[in-house]
Parts: structure tokens; C-alpha cells; sequence
């Protein structure tokens, strides 16, 4: 199967005109909008050129929404949204609409969103990953976040204090001095008549007929037009409503995987500190859960056993399982240098705080089989630990025993 790429490029004018404030001379322009899109072709019953024309249609919607939110943006005088950048034919004045666009410069912009996504990888990384060090992550997570702010607002403040310095000046102006745009230059035209821009000498210089001067009901395309922005206009608060939900919901979301992380950490601390090992007759009667993995030193869990039966201080601490893994040679791979295939077993021990012995153990539960081939690079193979349901099930049965002697 073959697929092809291609990539096409297409641009439109969206014509404008305005009536240059110092000299009275009316400009018609046309604001170019430009888009690009490569599409991967996948028809592979369907003809090269009724997949080219598809493209193309595809590439037009694309221009025609653009060109429609220029319109609107013209329409509702967001000059910080429409590059113009123009001046008078006749004596060369700059309206101080023009030229207000643009906020940071393309590479910052894009070094501001590697950031986010850089601080938002490493979030999930270091709450995913098994061993939890999300503390060492947490500087470099930070120092993304704080430079995407920075930057964002360092874009915002530019544009907000260039808009806000013209805006004076943008006000000032006559309507007929602010540029009116439509998606045709005959709709241009119309337009600018209806609105009672053109004189009549104007009107018969660019040839729209006398009827269409100063008729403000609105009609044909400029009705389409007009319904098309108002729908656009909708789109775009709903657009707005949702990102700022989701933006929301990430910071949520952040904030509590960040909070759950750090009180298990707190927790874990804590157990550490108290020497839970030693007898006490005044324990208390909950249980805390040791772990040690294979080729891992050993730390408290929160795991295998229901919330309420959990101690959350060191004081509440009656009854320890310690949940030991070990591995076992059980095979070999290759004929060269003998790399072992090992298996891994569990085991869990119960300790009694109170007397400060070791009551019982679980029988030992069998990990799954080592893998049947292991990378040239690899020095050996091991197979999966028992599963995190066999061992609550196993580390349950060590909690009855211990309901059962206590009532
Ligand atoms: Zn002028």
C-alpha cells in the first residue's frame, strides 16, 4: 500500500477599505490570509484526482474560516488579532489601527509551549513512575511552569500595553476611518455603500450602481455573512468557555496528584523515623506494610490492605507485614557465558508490635516465568513479581489471623 503526501498552500485577500483620516482619500485594500496544510492520503480506491479536489475543498474551509474571522475581528475592532499593516496611498498616513499585532516573537513562543509540555511530561513521569521521586523532578517541573508563565505574560503585557497605547487614538477615529471588511470585493462594495461611505462620485468611480447607496438592511451575502459571524462569534465563547475548563481541571487535577504525593511522603517519613521494629505493649492496633523488592531497598506502603485497617501515624502501629521478595535461578539463557533466568517468589511476614516477635507467614506465592529470550545487552532475566491482588489477598488472610486471636 502506498500512501502519498501532499502539501498545499493557498491564500485570499480579504478586501478592506478606509477613509484616511488626514487627507479624506478612501484606500481599498485587500488583507491576505494564508494557510497551509499537508494531508496524508488513505483512499486507496478512490482516484488521485477526486483526492486532490477533496484536499482542496478541505484547504478552502480552512481559508474561508479564516478569512470569516478576520472579518469579525474587524467587525468588532480587535486590531491586536489582524496584522494590517497599511498606509494611505495618497499621503502615506499610518492609521493607528494598523500595524498592532503580534506579541512575541515566533521562537519565544515556541520555547514558551515546549515549556508547558516539558512541565506537564515530567508531572505524569514522576507520579507514574513506580519509585515516586517526584521531590527530584519537582525543580525542573517548576522551572518549566514558572518560564511558561513568564514568557506568556511577557507576550501578553507586549501586546496589551501596544493595544492600550493606540487604543486613544483608534477611538478618536470616525467610523469611516476604520477599515470595513468583507470575504469579496463586490460585498466590499456594497458594504461600504450601505454604511453610507462612498459619494456618489466614488461609487461611480468604482462602479457600484446608485440603488445599493445608503441601504442599511442587509441582504444576500452580506446576510450570510453576517449570520456566519454571529455563529462564529458563538463558537469562539464556547471555545474560550471549555479551554478555561480545561485549564481548570489540569491545575486540579496537578494540585492533587501533587498533594497525594507529598502527604505518602510525609507518611512514609514518618513510619521511617519511628522504630516500629522494637516491642511496645502499648501499640496500637493497625497495620503498616514493609516492602523489599528485589534489588531495591525496602519502604513503607500504602497497598494491599483496606484504608481503615491502616495505621496513619507511627502510634497507631500494632501489626507489621513485611513483604519480601526474593529471586531464584531456574533456568539459562544462551550456551555462552550463562546468563540466569530467574523467578520471583513472595513472601509476607506478619510481626506482632506488642510482643515483638514474628507470629506467622504466607505461603509463598510464584512470580510469572522469566522471559524465554533477553537482550545480547542484558546480563539477566527475570520474570514478573506475583501480582498486586495476590498479594493483598495473601497479606487479607495475615489480617483475619490477627482479627481472629484479638476477639
Ligand atoms: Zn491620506
Amino acid at each position: 500500500m502506498v500512501y502519498k503526501q501532499y502539501t498545499m498552500n493557498g491564500s485570499r485577500g480579504v478586501p478592506y477599505g478606509w477613509r484616511c483620516p488626514k487627507c479624506g482619500k478612501l484606500n481599498l485594500d485587500a488583507y491576505r490570509v494564508t494557510s497551509s496544510a499537508t494531508y496524508d492520503d488513505r483512499g486507496l480506491f478512490v482516484s488521485l484526482d477526486s483526492r486532490q479536489q477533496k484536499a482542496r475543498n478541505l484547504l478552502d474551509q480552512s481559508l474561508s474560516k479564516r478569512a470569516l474571522n478576520t472579518v469579525l475581528n474587524a467587525e468588532n475592532r480587535r486590531f491586536d488579532k489582524i496584522n494590517f499593516q497599511c498606509k494611505c496611498s495618497q499621503c502615506d498616513e499610518a492609521p493607528a489601527w494598523s500595524n498592532l499585532s503580534l506579541a512575541l516573537p515566533k521562537p519565544l513562543t515556541m520555547i514558551r509551549n515546549l515549556s508547558l509540555a516539558a512541565a506537564v511530561i515530567l508531572l505524569v513521569l514522576g507520579y507514574f513512575t513506580s519509585k515516586g521521586d517526584l521531590s527530584r523532578k519537582l525543580p525542573l517541573i517548576a522551572a518549566a511552569a514558572a518560564l511558561f508563565v513568564i514568557l506568556y505574560a511577557a507576550g501578553l503585557l507586549i501586546r496589551r500595553s501596544r493595544y492600550a497605547a493606540a487604543l486613544p487614538a483608534i477611538e478618536a477615529l470616525a467610523p469611516e476611518n476604520l477599515p470595513h471588511m468583507a470575504t469579496s470585493g463586490p460585498e466590499l462594495l456594497r458594504r461600504l455603500g450601505e454604511e453610507g461611505m462612498l459619494t456618489s462620485e466614488e461609487a461611480a468611480a468604482i462602479g457600484v450602481p446608485p440603488e445599493q447607496l445608503s441601504q442599511p438592511a442587509r441582504s444576500g451575502v452580506a446576510e450570510v455573512l453576517h449570520m456566519r459571524a454571529e455563529e462564529l462569534r458563538k463558537q469562539q465563547r464556547s471555545k474560550r468557555i471549555l479551554a478555561a475548563v480545561v485549564a481548570v481541571a489540569i491545575l486540579l487535577v496537578g494540585g492533587s496528584i501533587f498533594m497525594k504525593n507529598q502527604n505518602l511522603k510525609k507518611w512514609q517519613a514518618a513510619m521511617e523515623a519511628a522504630d516500629l521494629f522494637a516491642a511496645d505493649p502499648q501499640a496500637g492496633d493497625k497495620f503498616v506494610v514493609y516492602e523489599t523488592r528485589v534489588n531495591s531497598s525496602g519502604a513503607y506502603k500504602k497497598d494491599y490492605l483496606p484504608d481503615d485497617r491502616l495505621a496513619s501515624s507511627p502510634e497507631e502501629v500494632g501489626y507489621i507485614l513485611v513483604v519480601e521478595d526474593r529471586k531464584e535461578a531456574v533456568g539459562t539463557y544462551g550456551n555462552i557465558g550463562r546468563k540466569p533466568a530467574y523467578q520471583v517468589f513472595t513472601k509476607i511476614s506478619l510481626f506482632d508490635r506488642h510482643t515483638g516477635v514474628y507470629v506467622a507467614n504466607s505461603t509463598e506465592l510464584a512470580g510469572g516465568d522469566p522471559p524465554k529470550t533477553i537482550k545480547s545487552t542484558q546480563g539477566e532475566g527475570v520474570g514478573s513479581r506475583p501480582s498486586k491482588s495476590e498479594i493483598s489477598k495473601a497479606a487479607r488472610k495475615l489480617m483475619d489471623l490477627v482479627d481472629d486471636s484479638t476477639r
